[in-house]
């Protein structure tokens, strides 16, 4: 457990040395809700980018919950894990919903467990934006908080129990946002998986890990699933590509694409294989060959401009479209 003292010190340091990031500078809960949501999987730096362009989308939860699903994944774009978009957008429309039919009557609730309700928030986000956006005194854990735990305590694998039961425990429930932003901030930014700066941590006096810090927590094994696929890209008649949009569930659901189909097609007259192009998701490696079908039989395309669509589709197309444009 930490001291009163390192809490303190913690805070202090936090005040004086967190990043200045957009989503500090305000109390509007949904400005920061889209925050949490955005930063589960994304850079900070991106996560910026990202933001901003929501924030500006639908700077209030009526806005999004009015718009199509397609609005809403065209301003995620490029964001990725695309199915946050999507439950995003069910939370609009459930937080709209009269309270007597399950929802909040447009306000986003502002207790750990109605979140908990809401589509998209997991317990994480839930005690972030409970305690960030409405201070209320509820412990984030994070993977960055579970590291500064493991490290604290010098445990080589804490439970997910344990490392609830010590936030618990260290929580300072009259600043509960500062106090969980200031244990992420750390992990992040001092107590970070490699080349831990413990010379700057205003807690390390009473850190049981400081000693050899990188061995806490040892590293979660993680399966990387090798994937090869075709994608065939056709043009259409009016210079557009003909693209799909892909089903509401599985990977990149419901964002538009060339047809991909498993394996490596088998070369014939009527396509040139463009190339390959290699693209990482968090358990997958994808190697896609880029297929370009000969002859133009549908009249009309799709304008890649209009709609959403993911990295990997991007680099497809822009593959497929070097080889249309030297074979013309
Ligand atoms: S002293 Fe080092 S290992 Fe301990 S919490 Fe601080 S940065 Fe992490």
């Amino acid at each position: 457990m930490l001291s009163s003292e390192d809490q303190h010190a913690l805070l202090n340091w936090y005040d004086q040395h967190q990043r200045d990031l957009p989503w500090r500078h305000t109390r509007n809960p949904w400005h920061i809700l889209l925050s949490e949501i955005l930063l589960q999987q994304t850079q900070v730096s991106r996560g910026l980018v990202y933001w901003t362009r929501m924030v500006e989308a639908f700077p209030t939860v009526v806005s999004m919950a009015k718009a199509p699903v397609d609005a809403v994944l065209k301003a995620w774009e490029g964001a990725g894990y695309y199915s946050r978009a999507r439950r995003l957008h069910a939370l609009s429309q459930r937080v709209m919903l009269p309270s007597h039919e399950g929802g909040f009557d447009g306000e986003l609730p502002s207790t750990y467990d109605e979140l908990l309700s809401l589509p998209g928030i997991g317990p994480y986000t839930a005690a972030a934006v409970a305690s960030i956006a409405f201070g209320q005194p509820v412990a984030c854990v994070d993977g960055n908080i579970r590291r500064v735990m493991a490290r604290t305590t010098a445990q080589l694998e804490p439970s997910a129990s344990a490392v609830q039961a010590w936030a618990n425990g260290v929580l300072v429930g009259e600043r509960a946002g500062d106090w969980n932003q200031a244990l992420m901030e750390l992990g992040a930014t001092v107590c970070t998986p490699k080349r831990v700066k413990c010379e700057v941590c205003p807690i390390s006096r009473g850190c049981a890990g400081k000693d050899e810090p990188e061995a806490y927590p040892l590293p979660k094994r993680q399966r990387v699933k090798e994937v090869v696929l075709t994608a065939w890209v056709e043009l259409a008649q009016d210079g557009t590509l003909v693209l799909t949009q892909r089903p509401m569930n599985g990977l990149f659901a419901g964002l538009w694409g060339p047809i991909y189909r498993d394996g490596v097609a088998v070369p014939d007259s009527d396509h040139v294989h463009c190339g390959t192009v290699k693209h990482a998701l968090s358990h997958r490696k994808m190697t896609v060959h880029v297929v370009l079908l000969a002859g133009r039989n549908e009249p009309l395309g799709v304008d890649v401009n209009e709609v959403a669509i993911s990295t990997l589709d991007e680099k497809v197309i822009a593959l497929a479209n070097e080889h249309a444009q030297a074979s013309e």
